[in-house]
């Protein structure tokens, strides 16, 4: 198990990590997926000060495109529809130029698993099944979607001094995601450009 002061990046499993595993099945297909607040702002902040994270999912939907590119993942970094957890893992690893053990995964059922114990720290949410919370080398007392992410975020952020957000200008001014781009055409934030709106995670 790899210290939380020595993971550099982080990946994340989606249901039931981000969200509390719930989703709405809409007639036309599509999945629609409630995202903690909270969690997200802190996967912001620490893409912000220079930890790569990566989605590895076996979901697909529109929304979690817009979701990662809101939270500053670059689109390589969101594995969408994944078969092999720990392949993706790894892919992720190799691309960032960091060993396993210097990055974390959470994930909550037992497809996370070979990720989890292929990271340097395998983390989960307190409600992930008992195959996953005995694999796990960190249960958060938070549930997924109610705070996990954000647990784990802080827990490896301030030992090394990067838990750094200034209010006053929020992302370091950067809003590169083509929802933000539109919403700072729209409403106030139009006529007071000084005082853009920005995502709220
Ligand atoms: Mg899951």
């Amino acid at each position: 198990m790899t210290r939380f002061e020595d993971i550099k990046a982080f990946a994340f499993d989606v249901d039931g990590v981000f969200t509390d595993g719930l989703v709405l099945a809409m007639p036309d297909g599509d999945l629609l997926r409630q995202f903690n607040s909270k969690d997200c702002f802190g996967v912001r902040t620490a893409v912000d000060n220079g930890f790569p994270c990566a989605i590895i999912t076996g979901g697909v939907s529109q929304s979690l495109l817009h979701r990662a590119r809101s939270l500053g993942i670059r689109d390589k970094h969101l594995y969408m529809l994944s078969k092999d957890k720990e392949s993706d893992f790894l892919h992720f690893c190799r691309s960032i130029c960091l060993e396993p053990a210097q990055v974390a995964f959470v994930g909550d059922d037992i497809p996370d698993i070979p990720a989890m114990l292929a990271s340097g720290l395998g983390v989960c949410p307190s409600d992930a099944v008992a195959e996953v919370r005995s694999a796990a080398d960190f249960v958060s007392t938070f549930a997924g979607g109610r705070g996990c992410i954000r647990d784990l975020v802080e827990r490896v952020l301030k030992p090394q001094d990067k838990w750094l957000f200034d209010p006053k200008n929020p992302w370091k001014g950067s809003h590169p995601d083509s929802i933000t781009k539109f919403a700072k055409l729209t409403g106030r934030n139009r006529e007071m450009p000084d005082q853009v709106g920005h995502d709220e995670a």
